[in-house]
């Protein structure tokens, strides 16, 4: 039967129908280790020759809110699958104030606070409940550093889909509340995310519960692609030249990358943006693949940093990335926690914007690209913000100094700025 889409292995290259498979590719994953980066992921192909002369087209007549708008290139039957939560689109920000400061002229912000959930992961969740929706099933599960499965609880929360999620201990509090105030079933692992990951693997098989595992499923890709299909929309119709990407797993990158890579095939764009990791120093596994030219990922042994959101030791959509940030021309940085505070804090105080620590390593990123003179000031780049500062606010009390309680009269001394 002629389906939507068909799956390629990014490993082997082997196609696979829709219908044939439901997470990795099984020849390439018998080989997969626990805590290894995800071996087999598959790519979502459309027919792109039947869409080219029709997507662009049929989109600037929809009207649509949400990333519903996107179904062609959505690996979902009907957009009513869609949880009602809209995800997008989202602002890409003219940040007058930040383009002064960092003086390029056309720079803009990806401003994915504003999402139902207040993270990017709400738009690979929306996609991925839709999909175990079409598929009839009744459970889904996840491991996240937290973005992840508080998107997923919210979203299924929305459709009444019962919701498994695990999470490593050492989560912030703010993101085991949403989770556990959508209504989620959680399981708070005394380990690592790595850990948890497995743990939800093994639970997926034994159970039969759907898994949104970021990479693993290859719908959740597909979800993030959309951040790119709008920046493309927002900029009329055009690619940026760079995009900064805070980066754990890699799966944001991928999906990034995977909307720029079918506006290519689909004759809409030239060229693919650079895409450009940016890690922090204590997780930083596929920078360090980048810097020392392996092709392949080596878990670290530890990972740590105050940007909980990537911290990963063996990040599942690792190898993938390493390929697309080569293809692409882009490159690797890494940022300390010290320059991430001080970037969430720079951005929030010229933007407006209040980032998470993973979502203000991107920024930290683009300063750290100038100072190596990596970006010329009329080009088109784009900096994507993935959550927001309220999930950590312990953290971001360390960048800032709240003053002591006055008492209630005015203030005789002269405020000067
Ligand atoms: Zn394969």
């Amino acid at each position: 039967m002629e389906t939507k889409y068909k799956l390629t292995c990014v490993d082997c290259g082997k196609v696979y129908q829709s219908d044939e498979v439901e997470y990795v590719c099984p020849l390439c994953s018998s080989t997969q280790r626990p805590l290894t980066p995800t071996q087999g992921i598959l790519r979502v192909d459309y027919d792109y020759a039947a869409l080219r002369n029709t997507f662009s087209a049929t989109l600037k007549k929809n009207l649509m809110r949400g990333h519903g708008r996107y179904l062609a290139l959505l690996p979902l039957n009907d957009v009513s699958s869609l949880p009602p939560l809209d995800v997008g689109p989202t602002p890409l920000c003219e940040v007058l104030r930040l383009r002064q400061a960092t003086g390029l002229n056309k720079l803009f912000v990806k401003n994915d606070t504003t999402l139902p959930t207040g993270s990017f992961k709400d738009r690979a969740s929306s996609i991925v409940v839709a999909k175990a929706k079409e598929l009839k099933k009744k459970v889904i599960t996840t491991a996240s550093t937290g973005n992840a499965a508080t998107a997923l609880a919210g979203m299924a929360a929305s459709v009444g889909m019962g919701t498994v999620i695990f999470v490593p201990h050492n989560a912030p509090q703010a993101k085991l509340a949403q989770i556990a105030m959508f209504g989620a079933k959680l399981v708070v692992v005394k380990g690592t995310y790595d850990e948890a990951f497995e743990l939800s693997k093994q639970s997926t098989e034994k159970y039969g519960w759907y898994n949104r595992n970021t990479g693993f499923n290859p719908y959740t890709i597909e979800g993030k692609k959309t951040a790119a299909l709008e920046i493309w929309e927002q900029l009329g119709y055009k690619a940026p030249d760079k995009v900064f990407i805070p980066t754990g797993d890699g799966v944001i990158l991928t999906g990034t990358y995977k909307g720029f890579y079918d506006l290519k095939k689909l004759g809409l764009i030239k060229k693919i943006p650079q895409i450009i990791p940016v890690q922090a120093v204590g997780s930083a596994a596929i920078v360090n693949a980048l810097k020392s030219g392996r092709d392949q990922i080596v878990p670290l042994k530890k990972s740590q940093t105050i940007a909980d959101s990537i911290s990963v030791m063996a990040p599942a959509c690792g190898n993938w990335a390493l390929s697309i940030v080569r293809d692409t021309l882009g490159f690797g940085l890494t940022v300390t926690d010290k320059e991430i505070l001080t970037a969430i804090k720079e951005l929030a105080g010229l933007t407006g914007i209040f980032a998470e620590p993973a979502a203000a390593t991107a920024y930290a990123g683009l300063k750290k690209a100038q100072r190596f003179h990596k970006i010329k000031r009329d080009e088109t780049v784009v900096v994507l913000i993935t959550g927001t500062g309220l999930k950590d606010i312990p953290t971001a009390m360390k960048a800032i100094t709240i003053p002591a309680a006055v008492e209630v009269k005015i203030c005789s001394e002269r405020v000067v700025w």
